[in-house]
C-alpha cells in the first residue's frame, strides 16, 4: 500500500514516516512540507535519519494525494480541511490525527467523507480508545451523582487545549449520560466560579516538558473516586494506530470512521 505523509517534518510527520518505512506492505510514496519549511527540498530518508531515499520533501499535497493510495495527516486544521478536499476529489483514503478542528472544519471534513473513506481520531493508540469505551460504560453506570473531571498532561510545545482526547474522553463520558457534551462542559476555571454545578463535565489542562500525552479520567463521589487514565511515553503509538488504521480504511466504503471502528470496540 502507497502511503504518503503530509507535515512529514513534524514531531509526528517523522514518526509516522518511519512508521511506514518500518510497515511490511507498505511503501512511503512521498511527503509534504508547508511552503518556506526548511525540510522541502531535501531527501526524506535523510531528514528521518535513514539514508538517502530518493524522495524529495515537497510542497505540492495535490501531487502527493493523487499518486497515493492513502495519505496521513498530523498538521494544523486548516491544512488538514484543504488535504481533505482534495482526498475527496482523487477519492484518495485519509487518516486524520490533527486535534482542535472548529465544527466548520469537522464540517468539511464530513463533507469530504461522502465521497472516500476518512479516519478522524483524537488519539490512534489502542490503550486510549480502550480508554474511551470504558469512560463510557463507566459513566452509564455511576449517573451524575458522580462529578465527571478530565485531567490532562501534554508538552510545553502543544498549541491547542483541552486537548482532542481530553474532550473526546468528555464526550464519551456525556454519551454515557446521555447527554451533549456542549451541554454541560465546563473547560476553564479561574476566579470566583460558584459551586459545581450538577452534571458538569469538567476538564483541567497542564503543560510542561517533554510530556508525550496523560491523560485521568475522575469520577468523584461522596465517599469514593474512581479514577481511570492512560500515560502515552512514546509517540509511536499513534503512529502505528495511524498506519494501522490507513490499512484498514482501505476498501471501506466513503465515510467518516473512528479509531474505534478500526479496533472493532
Ligand atoms: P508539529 O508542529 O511538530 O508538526 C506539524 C507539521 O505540520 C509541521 O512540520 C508543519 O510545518 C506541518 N504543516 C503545517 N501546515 C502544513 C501544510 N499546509 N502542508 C504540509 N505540512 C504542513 O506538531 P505535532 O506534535 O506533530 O502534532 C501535529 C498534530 O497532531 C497536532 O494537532 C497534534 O495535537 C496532533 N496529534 C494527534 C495525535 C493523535 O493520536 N491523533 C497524536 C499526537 C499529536
Amino acid at each position: 500500500m502507497k502511503i504518503g505523509i503530509v507535515g512529514c517534518a513534524g514531531r509526528m510527520g517523522r514518526m509516522l514516516s518511519s512508521e511506514v518505512l518500518s510497515t511490511e506492505g507498505c511503501t512511503l510514496s512521498g511527503g509534504t512540507e508547508r511552503p518556506g519549511s526548511d525540510a522541502v527540498g531535501r531527501d526524506l530518508g535523510e531528514l528521518l535519519g535513514r539514508g538517502t531515499l530518493g524522495a524529495m520533501v515537497g510542497c505540492d499535497a495535490k501531487t502527493l494525494i493523487a499518486g497515493a493510495e492513502a495519505v496521513i495527516d498530523f498538521t494544523s486544521p486548516t491544512a488538514t480541511v484543504f488535504h481533505a478536499q482534495l482526498a475527496a476529489e482523487t477519492r484518495t483514503v485519509l487518516v486524520v490525527g490533527t486535534t482542535g478542528l472548529s465544527p466548520d472544519d469537522e464540517a468539511a471534513l464530513r463533507t469530504a467523507a461522502t465521497r472516500t473513506a476518512i479516519v478522524y481520531a483524537p488519539n490512534f493508540s489502542v490503550g486510549v480508545n480502550l480508554l474511551l469505551a470504558l469512560t463510557e460504560q463507566a459513566a452509564a453506570i455511576l449517573g451524575d451523582d458522580y462529578d465527571i473531571e478530565i485531567v490532562e498532561m501534554h508538552h510545553r510545545m502543544k498549541v491547542d487545549a483541552p486537548s482532542g482526547t481530553a474532550l473526546g474522553l468528555g464526550r464519551a463520558a456525556a454519551r454515557g449520560r446521555r447527554v451533549a457534551i456542549e451541554d454541560v462542559w465546563c473547560k476553564a476555571r479561574d476566579g470566583h466560579t460558584g459551586a459545581r454545578p450538577k452534571g458538569e463535565i469538567g476538564f483541567a489542562t497542564l503543560r510542561g516538558g517533554d510530556v508525550v500525552g496523560d491523560h485521568t479520567v475522575m469520577f468523584a463521589a461522596e465517599g469514593e473516586r474512581i479514577e481511570l487514565g492512560h500515560k502515552a511515553s512514546s509517540r509511536a503509538v499513534f503512529a502505528k494506530g495511524a498506519v494501522r488504521a490507513a490499512r484498514w480504511a482501505q476498501g471501506q466504503p466513503p465515510g467518516l470512521y473512528s479509531m474505534r471502528d478500526v479496533l472493532g470496540l
